[in-house]
């Protein structure tokens, strides 16, 4: 079973979150600017990276809180989590700190 660090509450097993989609995407300030295909990217285009991947999760059977998480796409390995409005960690890899199975 995958362990989750809430950034409010501690270590918790994965079946008390939900995964929330990508991290750090901005809803446009003027939407009504945008293309089509802009629009479309903002909706549906993810970066769907193999490797370090950033993501939003809430701690729904918990304190009910969004974070965000560094979870690497190949192991599933979950580096570390942050709050949510904090940017994200630089240089962070797998041995360094956070949580993991
Ligand atoms: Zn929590």
């Amino acid at each position: 079973m995958l362990i989750i660090t809430c950034p409010w509450c501690g270590a918790r097993p994965e079946t008390e979150f939900r995964y929330g989609g990508e991290a750090h995407i901005a809803r446009p300030a003027d939407p009504s600017a945008l293309t089509d295909q802009e629009w479309a990217d903002f909706l549906y285009n993810r970066t769907n990276p193999k490797g370090l991947h950033a993501e939003r999760w809430r701690h729904i059977h918990g304190c009910g809180r969004y974070f965000n998480a560094l979870r690497d796409t190949v192991s599933d390995f979950l580096v570390t989590t942050y709050k949510a409005g904090e940017p994200r960690p630089e240089n962070s890899r797998p041995d360094v700190e956070g949580s993991g199975r």
